[in-house]
């Protein structure tokens, strides 16, 4: 019986560390329903990718050679073929763009209801409850869906990666892809100014928020980075307001982190910031204001004001 059909993420060549993610996910799921855990990979480096998400807890891997990269319609009609014929209780994809791309149109072919950026999942007597947040991530909620099939996307970075080589079934699905209905194709990548630069990656990071007031005061912070060998990150008004290339931004709409050291500068810890950085092993901030809610995840505090602190803190590690 298949409990759980989660589909596998990769980009230019390279597996999405969700895809181990979805794993981590999806065996608690089929536990839960005692039941087992499948895997699609469709296109790209199929071999290679099958070979590294045979891990432990996965059942079966279903290959589809379809392209080298994600496109909407056919991984829809893939999707949708496969869950019709494995009928798992759970379709599982990753809250990515990717997955949001696809997931409402696989539920919607599927019939099944979609629960969308879940932060935590389980049955309980046959029930799927799902957590996931509200209101700019201000509540979190629990969500009792009442269908024995739905559709699941999962936020990245709140399942343990899967670990331990397995000894998966991979078996090639033959899929029937109508080439009327595949409307695009990708033809190319271009990185945003400054992609080559994967805050996500980044040991320490330096990041700057509104109290930094003008766009040349950035310089500042930037020799700060410098200073210390570390990447220069941003809250959300930075990149609105145009001061920092948007995959510098962290936070809920931007990217998830998790460095050794965060020195949050003049940022205030607006919960849409905290969802994305509360995971840096030591958390620094630089802010006047006492009371600002950055404080109440610091593990070490300046409370001053940043255009003195920062000059100060330039010349100690230069
Ligand atoms: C759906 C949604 C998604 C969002 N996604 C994100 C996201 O991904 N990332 C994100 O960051 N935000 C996000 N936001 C915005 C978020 O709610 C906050 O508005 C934002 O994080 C605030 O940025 P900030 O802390 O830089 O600015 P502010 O909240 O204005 O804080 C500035 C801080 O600097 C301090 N300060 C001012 N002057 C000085 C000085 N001279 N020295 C020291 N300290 C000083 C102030 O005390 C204040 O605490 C999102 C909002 C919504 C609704």
């Amino acid at each position: 019986m298949t409990a759980v059909l989660a589909v596998a993420e990769h980009r230019r060549g390279e597996l999405r560390d969700v895809s181990y993610e979805l794993i981590g996910a999806g065996r608690g799921l089929a536990d839960d329903l005692g039941g087992e855990l499948h895997l699609a990979v469709i296109g790209g480096q199929i071999e290679e990718f099958t070979r590294s998400l045979s891990r432990e807890g996965v059942d079966a891997i279903h290959t589809v050679d379809e392209g080298e990269e994600f496109n909407h319609d056919v991984y829809t009609q893939v999707t949708e073929q496969l869950a019709e014929e494995l009928d798992p209780d759970v379709v599982l994809l990753p809250n990515s763009i990717n997955g949001l791309d696809y997931a409402p149109a696989v539920a919607t072919r599927l019939g099944r209801p979609l629960v969308t950026d879940v932060i935590d999942a389980d049955f309980e007597d046959g029930t799927l409850v799902a957590t996931r947040e509200m209101y700019g991530s201000k509540v979190e909620t629990t969500i009792e869906v009442d269908s024995s099939r739905v559709a699941v996307t999962i936020r990245g970075g709140e399942w343990p990666g899967a670990n331990g080589n397995g000894d998966t079934t991979v078996e090639e699905f033959d899929a029937t892809i109508d080439e009327s209905a595949v409307r695009s194709t990708v033809r190319g990548y271009e990185e945003v100014a400054g992609g080559d630069v994967d805050i996500s990656d980044a040991e320490v990071l330096v990041s700057v928020g509104r109290g930094i007031e003008e766009e040349e005061n950035i310089e500042l912070i930037e020799e700060l980075a410098d200073a210390l060998d570390a990447t220069l990150s941003a809250s959300r008004p930075i990149v609105d307001n145009g001061w920092l290339p948007a995959n510098r931004q962290v936070g809920q709409s931007g990217k998830t982190v998790a460095p050794d050291v965060y020195i949050a500068i003049g940022i205030s810890g607006a919960v849409q910031h905290v969802a994305g950085m509360k995971g840096a092993e030591t958390i620094v901030a630089i802010n006047n204001d006492p009371n600002a809610p950055i404080y109440d995840i610091a593990d070490y505090g300046i409370v001053d004001d940043l255009f003195d602190v920062v000059p100060a803190l330039i010349a100690e590690f230069e």
